[in-house]
């Protein structure tokens, strides 16, 4: 037996048991006569001691070269301690040691395994299981379960199943580039790695399994923005027999519940929002609501003097700050450089502020008289006090900008407060998005989302219009759960697909076995996806995924512990029939 106890359970209850502990050593405090331990395991911190009156010379000795992480079991007496530490659970005894051994001894760690540790973000990823020895890492990891649990818990007593799809499969089609995986036994021929089982889960459906769901990891190899992972977890679901109706109501019940088990906190129904709403309100299809700042679209208000620069543009739109009215004349020329930073991409920002005596002050009053910059007020909800920010130009560029604007005042402002959740749907999405580069329009979720009935024929005319049978679920400004009721026949699935550019070859080719299952009584059908990483460190009240994930990958998709990836020798390639041709 290596432990009776571990080293966050014993109290002054304990006191006179004779008990066993194993662990890491934190910290020793070598007095010459006395030596204090601190010992650690997952559980907890114990304070081991060893004095010259009690303790054996050899073992006092012994004492004395613990270093820090050595590996240690020890055996000994229950004791009150002297002075107390009501900092930690723990902190009413000490163990006085009878019986010393050492299981391993340690390097000494290249960063402190403490809480606020000395070791940069590269350091603590290279000896990522030192890290994970911290309360910060591990309590995070613990989360993660508690989490997952909940998830497993509240989906099986709704009889849903948890089915495992295959990793090695071909592509599919979420949007970003496959990881592949060359195939010895079939040569010159590839898997690519699940961007998410989307398929399988419809392909399950068709198989009858109504309510399904997978904890499962997801593949896309996509330039690493920051706060992405190569690799994520999905809680994915799906269920045949619904309207998106039902899907809503089913997993708001799934989110409600980890928001009570794992936060305590309740909420009642999730707001619902139309796409073209949050996109008009927050210049966002993820708005963060637990905060006001909603824009105002000025162009009824603003275009009719002679100011170029709004008649010129496509949308005028201002938010007020609440109390902006205080910043100096120096903070607001930072905060219009703030806009004009090439991430955020403004050409520049009017502002008007809102004086305590009801009048006006803005940057363009050479063009806009006090009537003119009180129905601004009036439209963005400025009060006295706060400082109106608007900025012009073409609609979807000025929005995103605006959003981005919002969000950064809220977090100075304190806003965005982490214990606080305000979760929403977002419905009637777009079916197609253009793209730019391409010229093209693409899916906007995916090639199997349904659009809204009777809009089909939309698709001819104006194909911008058409919305979708597709819902996102927000939690605190993430987008944290997505999906969509899917076509379930093969006759609009060709469709679609010969709308999106897929001759009907290619179609066949790499979705061939889902519209041929689709002729075989497929039922109709829907479901979504949670990202799992994002939606636990919310929960958690971090904005960073990086400490839910054991073994994460950097921002290049490296994992710099196993330095992965790594070139493969000369036979391995031979065997899978490759030859590099690398350009430097
Ligand atoms: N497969 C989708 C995704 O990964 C989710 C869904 O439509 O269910 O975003």
């Amino acid at each position: 037996m290596y432990r009776s106890h571990n080293c966050g359970e014993l109290r002054a209850s304990h006191i006179n048991n004779e008990v066993t502990l194993a662990g890491w050593v934190q910290k020793s405090r070598d007095k010459g006569f006395i030596v204090w331990v601190d010992l650690r395991d997952r559980y907890g911190i114990t304070q081991l001691v060893f004095d010259e009156e009690r303790t054996p010379k050899t073992m006092m000795e012994k004492a004395q070269k613990l270093g820090r992480e050595f590996v240690i079991q020890v055996t000994g007496t229950v004791i009150e301690r002297a002075s107390k530490n009501p900092n930690i659970p723990t902190g009413d005894i000490e163990i006085l040691v009878s019986k010393l051994t050492i299981l391993n001894d340690a390097l000494l760690p290249p960063f402190t395994i403490e809480d606020k540790t000395d070791g940069g973000e590269d350091i603590r990823m290279k000896y990522r299981y030192l890290d994970i020895r911290r309360n910060p890492v591990k309590n995070s990891l613990i989360f993660r379960h508690k989490v997952t649990q909940e998830v497993r818990n509240y989906l099986s007593k709704e009889g849903f199943i948890e089915v495992e799809t295959p990793y090695l499969i071909k592509s599919t089609p979420e949007g970003a580039r496959d990881f592949v995986v060359p195939s010895r036994m079939n040569k010159g021929e590839f898997y690519a790695l699940p961007q998410s089982p989307q398929t399988f889960k419809q392909l399950l459906m068709v198989g009858g399994m109504d309510k399904y769901f997978q904890i499962v990891k997801c593949f896309r190899d996509e330039d690493l923005r920051a706060d992405r992972q190569p690799e994520f977890t999905q809680i994915d679901c799906e269920m045949a027999f619904v309207e998106q109706e039902d899907i809503l109501n089913a997993f708001e019940g799934l989110t409600r519940h980890l928001l009570k088990e794992v936060n305590g906190v309740t909420i009642d129904k999730f707001p619902r929002m139309l796409y073209d709403d949050a996109m008009r309100l927050y210049g966002n299809d993820k708005p963060d609501i637990r905060f006001g700042m909603q824009f105002g679209e000025l162009n009824e208000v603003a275009q009719h003097k002679d100011f170029g620069v709004f008649n010129n543009a496509e949308l005028v739109v201002g938010i007020a700050v609440p109390g902006g009215n205080s910043y100096t004349r120096k903070e607001i020329d930072k905060l219009i450089d703030w806009v004009k930073r090439p991430q955020v991409g403004a050409l520049g920002m009017v502002y008007c502020r809102c004086n305590d005596d009801g009048s006006y002050k803005s940057s363009v009053d050479k063009f806009y008289d006090q009537d003119d910059l009180a129905k601004w007020a009036e439209v963005t909800g400025a009060k006295p006090g706060d400082l109106i920010c608007v900025l012009s130009g073409d609609k979807n560029k000025v929005r995103a900008q605006l959003s981005a604007l919002r969000m950064e005042l809220a977090e100075r402002l304190g806003l965005r407060k982490p214990n606080e959740f305000a979760p929403l749907w977002v419905i009637d999405f777009p079916l197609l998005e253009w793209d730019e580069e391409t010229e093209r329009y693409h899916a906007m979720h995916h090639p199997f989302t349904s659009p809204k009935p009777g809009q089909l024929e939309l698709l001819e005319t104006n194909p911008g219009d058409v919305k979708a049978n597709a819902y996102d679920l927000v939690l605190n400004g993430n987008e944290i759960g997505g999906g969509s009721i899917r076509i379930h026949d093969k006759k609009t699935q060709s469709l679609m697909f010969d709308y999106l550019g897929f001759t009907p070859e290619e179609a066949k080719a790499q979705f061939g076995f889902l519209m041929d299952a689709f002729q075989y009584g497929a039922p109709p059908h829907g479901g979504l996806a949670f990202g799992l990483d994002r939606l636990v460190a919310i929960l958690g009240g971090q904005e960073t995924i990086r400490d839910f994930i054991a073994f994460p990958k950097n921002n290049s998709g490296r994992d710099v512990m196993i330095d992965a990836p790594a070139p493969i020798d000369d036979e391995q390639l031979e065997e899978l029939s490759l030859k590099l041709n690398l350009k430097s």
